[in-house]
Order: C-alpha cells, then sequence, then structure tokens
C-alpha cells in the first residue's frame, strides 16, 4: 500500500519472509534475528528478507530470463542451491523452503550428506564434491598435472582439475568427465520434473564457461524425453556474486506494494 521504496535483503538459511526473521542460519550463526526490523530502523525504510538462493534466481531471471514463463537457476558452490521463477514469480513451496535441488537423491546409498540421507546430488556435483574429486585423483595419480597444479597454488580448488584437463592432462581429464556427469544427471533430474524452458547455472564452475557447459548440454541432450519438441535452454549465469544483491533489490519491489 506503501509508495516508499521497499530495499531487499537476501540472506543464507531458513527465512520467514512475512516477519523478515532469519529462523536459524548455521553458516551466519543467527537464530531468530529479525533483521529487516533491524535494519529498518537503522535506516528507515522498509526491507524485505529473501532467501539469497530465491534472490540469485530472481536476478539471474530478471537479466537473462524475464522472457520465459519457467525459469531455474541452479547454483554450484558448497553445496547446490538455487531457485525457481515461474510466470515471473518466485516458486517457493508452501512453506518457503522448496528449490532444495542439492537434496534430491543421486545414489540411492550412496556418500552421506549433512541433510541425513544418502546419496544427495550436492556430494556429487557441488563445487566442494569436485575438490574432493580431484584430492582422490591426485592420490591415485600422483603424477597427474593436478599435482603439480594444486602445488602451485597452494591447493586444489575447483579449478584443478579443469585447469589440468585443458592442458591435456589424462586424469585431469577424467576427473572434469565424470563431474559433468554428476552435474547432467541432476539437470535432467529437474528438466524432467519442470521442463523449464530456461536453466541458468551459477556458482564458481560457471566461471569455467563453455568449457563445462558444452558437455553438459551434449551429455543432456542424450536423455532428452523428445527431441522433436522444443529443449530447454541451457545458459551460465551472467551476474555472478551480484545475483543475490541484484536479485534481493527487485525481489523486494516486488513483494511490498
Ligand atoms: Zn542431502
Amino acid at each position: 500500500m506503501s509508495s516508499v521504496a521497499t530495499a531487499g535483503i537476501g540472506s543464507a538459511g531458513l527465512i520467514d519472509r512475512k516477519n523478515g526473521t532469519i529462523i536459524y542460519a548455521s553458516n551466519l550463526n543467527m537464530r531468530d534475528v529479525n533483521i529487516a526490523k533491524k535494519f529498518e530502523d537503522e535506516l528507515g525504510i522498509p526491507f524485505s528478507l529473501e532467501n539469497d538462493a530465491n534472490a540469485a534466481a530472481y536476478g539471474e531471471y530478471i537479466k537473462s530470463g524475464a522472457d520465459c514463463s519457467s525459469f531455474i537457476f541452479i547454483t554450484f558452490g558448497t553445496g547446490i542451491g538455487g531457485g525457481i521463477v515461474i510466470n515471473g514469480e518466485i516458486y517457493r513451496g508452501f512453506n518457503g523452503i522448496g528449490a532444495e535441488f542439492g537434496h534430491t537423491t543421486l545414489y540411492r546409498d550412496g556418500k552421506e550428506c549433512i541433510c541425513g540421507r544418502k546419496g544427495c546430488w550436492e556430494m556429487y556435483a557441488s563445487a566442494t564434491a569436485l575438490i574432493e574429486q580431484t584430492k582422490e585423483a591426485i592420490e591415485k595419480h600422483p603424477d597427474s598435472a593436478m599435482k603439480k597444479i594444486a602445488d602451485e597454488q597452494g591447493g586444489v580448488s575447483g579449478m584443478t582439475a579443469f585447469l589440468a584437463a585443458k592442458a591435456g592432462d589424462k586424469y585431469g581429464q577424467e576427473v572434469v568427465e565424470q563431474y559433468v556427469q554428476y552435474v547432467s544427471e541432476g539437470i535432467i533430474n529437474i528438466i524432467n520434473i519442470f521442463q523449464p524452458q530456461k536453466i541458468v547455472l551459477g556458482g564458481g564452475i560457471s566461471n569455467e564457461g563453455d568449457y563445462f557447459l558444452n558437455p553438459v548440454k551434449e551429455y543432456i541432450r542424450k536423455y532428452s524425453q523428445s527431441s522433436a519438441l522444443p529443449q530447454s535452454e541451457i545458459e551460465i549465469a551472467t551476474l555472478f556474486n551480484d545475483a543475490g544483491i541484484i536479485g534481493a533489490a527487485l525481489a523486494a519491489k516486488h513483494v511490498k506494494e
């Protein structure tokens, strides 16, 4: 009802959007903090609160998917997060914690996940998982270029296997190939449920650009349900770290009217 501008906050954790409260955010060490009110009191303008993954998804949607009736953003970082935008609205599930793509099962009885289940997608396709897979490969093949790269860079990162693969290292290429399959299998699950018009991939891994995107697209194309129908477009995120900031601001404008 107000014509006053609303500012937005994107935060990790479990969010109560209506009240502007962070119910629980383990990474921020916050429990039951009415963050929106704190900002409002301090700055004198209304604030709305959004989950950071949803905020990032909304930012990417406005940037590169605003013409799409169904849009999905997936971010590959410490875990796997993301958001769903349908007909211009963030879809959160009835209780606000939907779109937890990372905790869908890739392998029954697979690796144990913090959520209590086993074989969750993020145990195989997050950046954390890629780092683990790279370390395992280095242990098995100490002569791999990955070892040299890791030594030079002061440790294994999500880039190590990609750098080695690009330099022609066979073991690096194996790690990347396997990782691409883990990523793609999860995306195919999402496509089979939503058939979204566009999927945008973000997180640190998206810095690899086409070297990562092209094999993912190729793998997914092989398992398309019907090649006679239009297929989901898959792109790399363009806003990177700004997605959450821009999305939180735009979503705020959208929420309170
Ligand atoms: Zn899980």
